[in-house]
């Protein structure tokens, strides 16, 4: 079974959706993309897309700072999405992702008087950091401040910032990076954002630390408020922090909920995977899989029955 693209208007065999190599967001990473998971669950053969609704409400407030006229509204972009994913008949975890892009192939940096479209595929695709619990470096790589590039926005330029971070973390031997934010203050993972267990609660980095609002971040909160009655402080996290916190792990669509067992060759806790982290690591993962109803709302179900 091929993979499809909703590519210029219509689905599309994956391999048939090709750009020409004028076209504008190729040369200066002026998209804006998204990371959505659909989640197979095996009793209800069923995938479940998370937080759809949540993923292009982001994707308008990036199109907003780029000033790219989405032609497809919130409702559009979740049916076309499912459509898509339908057409595919995967049985298998996957990732979908949306990308709205200047389109017009001429050359030239500018945001004004530019063509832009909206694409989406979807790709099986299983565990991104391929751990259970990652090591983890701190980067010499800063994130950039809202008067620099955003990082609100998931704006594919930025992207180059966090493929700094990455590939330095990886080629000395951890997992994934941690950025510090322009200020010096811990910001975020390359692909993730991070939560901190300080006496029984959990902290995190705030906006103002030059994170991106991560869905899964604001997921996890409300699971850890809700189901397990914890205390949730978005400050100013310092890095010193890190090294004393009792936990620590990353959440991101595609790194879901990942323990931290190691921060700068120095054990996080007792570098196994702390309880707090666990139970909601366990939380996430029947939330996301459409196992738990009282959060089924957030579950779109893909094929009809
Ligand atoms: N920070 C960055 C830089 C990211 O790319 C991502 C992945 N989208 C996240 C955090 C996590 O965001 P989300 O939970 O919405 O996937």
């Amino acid at each position: 079974m091929p993979s499809y693209a909703f590519f210029q208007g219509k689905f599309v065999p994956l391999a048939e959706a090709k750009i020409g190599v004028m076209t504008n967001a190729l040369h200066y990473g002026c998209a804006i993309f998204e990371g959505i998971r659909g989640n197979w669950n095996e009793e209800k053969k069923q995938i479940y897309i998370f937080r759809l609704k949540e993923h292009y409400r982001r994707m308008q407030d990036g199109c907003r700072l780029l000033q790219i006229e989405l032609q497809y509204s919130l409702d559009k972009l979740c049916q076309i999405t499912v459509e898509m994913v339908q057409k595919g008949d995967f049985q298998e975890d996957i990732y979908i992702r949306p990308l709205a892009y200047k389109s017009s192939e001429a050359l030239g940096v500018r945001l004004h008087d530019l063509e832009s479209d909206f694409l989406v595929f979807a790709i099986p695709w299983g565990r991104y950091l391929d751990v259970d619990k990652a090591r983890c470096a701190v980067s010499s790589w800063r994130r950039p401040d809202d008067n620099t590039i955003p990082p609100q926005g998931k704006i594919t330029g930025i992207y180059v910032n966090n493929a700094f971070a990455k590939t330095e973390a990886v080629s000395n031997n951890f997992d994934e990076a941690i950025m510090l934010s322009p200020d010096g203050h811990v910001s975020e993972g390359s692909g993730e954002n991070i939560f901190l267990v300080i006496d029984g609660r959990l902290v995190t980095p705030a906006g103002y630390s030059s994170i991106l609002m991560g869905i899964t971040r604001d997921t996890v909160i409300k699971l850890a408020q809700n189901e397990l009655g914890l205390e949730v402080t978005e400050r100013l996290v310092d890095r010193s922090e890190l090294y004393t916190a009792q936990e620590c792990f990353m959440t991101g669509t595609a790194a879901h909920l990942t323990p931290i067992a190691e921060i700068d060759n120095r054990k996080v806790g007792d570098g196994e995977i702390g309880p707090i982290t666990a139970k909601l690591q366990k939380l996430y993962s029947d939330v996301i899989r459409g196992r738990n109803a009282k959060y089924i709302d957030w579950c779109t179900p893909v094929y009809k029955k």
